[in-house]
């Protein structure tokens, strides 16, 4: 069950973000059944290694500098790692140097990736520790020259030769199936969907027969949402009605999660999609607004969506799907608190001077026969709908909600005005054009909602126009 031929990796780098730093030595360990081979190489990274990555290594500027680039040794670690599992500790970032190193030169590089962290924590999940140091005490590995590449890659060699024994090869071999497993594709779909599939943050659609579009998706990681409709345990029907319906798959990366959901939420309002749950158009949305019709005397009014402007929305309570939605919790609060259903709109009036029917069964204070000043009713409805008060857009116009990811040094940012997605920008030609269409944007419920989250974690920058 474990693949025949392996390759066990370990890189220096000039630091993290493998889009920024480069790679400054590999170090592979290929195995083959009985047959070892070790690989080691300096790389020049092109640009100087910060002191403090110097010292932690050992590789200092002065010895890689006569090494070949990465483009030099490019071809013999393809033909070293082509058809072999590539194993390494916390592989994304090997896997991540790897690949960005190829993109450079114009080169794609896929491998069957095991992540060493992921097996040791499967194999011993009462373990609190897997980082390369505490394997090295727990199971009596030598290091021989720790944080070289070939030195740490061994290590990795060594720890696989300890697993074989404890926990044994089946549980091996059942871990690492666990990690590789791959679905199986409905027939209809090109195999290469599973090369291309990206890990990133971003929306999917699948398309069935004639194009029709069947179903919106978002996810964090692309391929692993998408590849999970069809792992061969979903037995549910919704689940396999999809994957027979699907011929096509279409993608959209995005930079993190808000950007995903907000296209999905567009992307499902656009298309209306078979297997989506219907989402509610604008024009249907709701909310109470509170109109002073005497002095202190303020009752709600049901205003729509779209009327309600709720961009600069100040007293709006609310937003409902429907008015009766809106109706009903009006009614509930009304009763809780012993407001008049009459004063409130919910019930025509009785007789003149006569009390509501509520009053008589003591669930109105009798404001509708002056019991209750109506000052007082007044402001125990505004209390009683605090909780409801959909909040004003607190800038005076247009910002930028900037989604940035900083391992891939790539940034988008989500223009908003009023609570409305205008639409997310890459440059600010893009910002400018969104602008310009600002007054096509519809306001839509999942788009308020989504933003005022975001906005509540502070964690993205704002930016102002
Ligand atoms: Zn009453």
């Amino acid at each position: 069950m474990i693949p025949e031929r392996l390759a066990f990796i370990d890189l220096e780098t000039t630091g993290a973000n493998p889009v920024r730093d480069r790679i400054t030595e590999i170090g592979v360990v290929e195995v083959d059944g009985d047959r070892v081979t070790t690989w080691n190489t300096l790389v020049n990274p092109g640009r100087p290694i910060p002191e403090f990555i110097q010292q932690l290594t050992g590789i200092r500027n002065e010895m890689v500098a006569g090494a070949p680039s990465f483009a030099e040794v490019a071809e013999e670690l393809t033909a070293r790692l082509q058809g072999r599992l590539f194993i390494a500790h916390n592989a994304r970032f090997d896997y991540g140097f790897v690949k960005n190193e190829y993109q450079r030169l114009g080169e794609r590089f896929r491998a069957d990736v095991l992540c060493t962290v992921r097996l040791s924590r499967r194999l011993f999940p009462q373990s609190p520790r897997h980082n390369l140091d505490s394997l090295i005490v727990r199971h009596g590995l030598q290091p021989n020259d720790r944080h070289r590449a070939l030195a740490d890659a061994d290590l990795l060699w060594q720890l696989w030769r300890v697993l074989q024994r404890e926990p044994g090869e089946a549980a091996l071999a059942e871990a690492v199936q666990q990690q590789l497993q791959r679905p199986i594709l409905p027939p209809h779909l090109d195999p290469a969907l599973l090369e291309d599939l990206p890990e990133s943050p971003g929306v999917y659609l699948f398309h069935g027969e004639d194009d029709a579009l069947l179903y919106v998706g978002k996810s964090v990681n692309l391929r692993q949402r998408v590849l999970s409709h069809f792992a061969a345990d979903t037995r549910a029907y919704k689940e396999m009605r999809l994957a027979q319906e699907v011929r096509r798959i279409d993608w959209h990366e995005t930079v993190g999660e808000l950007g995903a959901l907000l296209l999905e939420s567009r992307l499902v309002k656009e298309g209306q999609p078979i297997h989506n749950r219907r989402l509610r158009r604008a024009a249907d949305l709701c909310a109470w607004r509170l109109e002073e019709v005497a002095p202190g005397d303020f009752r709600p009014h049901l205003v729509s969506g779209e009327e309600a402007g709720f961009g600069g929305a100040g007293e709006l309570f609310g937003l409902f799907a429907t008015r009766r939605e809106a109706t009903t919790v009006l009614r509930k609060i009304a009763e809780a608190h012993q407001l008049c259903p009459v004063i409130l709109g919910l019930e025509k009036p009785a007789q003149p001077g006569r009390p509501c029917f509520a009053h008589q069964v003591h669930k109105c204070k009798g404001a509708c026969v002056g019991k209750e000043a109506i000052g007082l009713h007044s402001a125990r409805l505004m209390a009683a709908l605090a909780k409801l008060k959909l909040e004003a857009w607190p800038w005076p116009g247009p910002i930028g909600l900037v989604e940035r990811d900083d391992f891939m040094d790539v940034e988008e940012i989500h223009v908003v005005d009023g609570w409305r997605y205008l639409g997310t920008a890459k440059s600010d030609a893009d910002i400018h054009d969104l602008l310009e269409q600002a007054s096509t944007a519809q306001f839509d419920r999942d788009t308020y909602k989504l933003i005022r989250s975001h906005l509540g974690k502070g964690k993205l920058k704002v930016r102002r126009f």
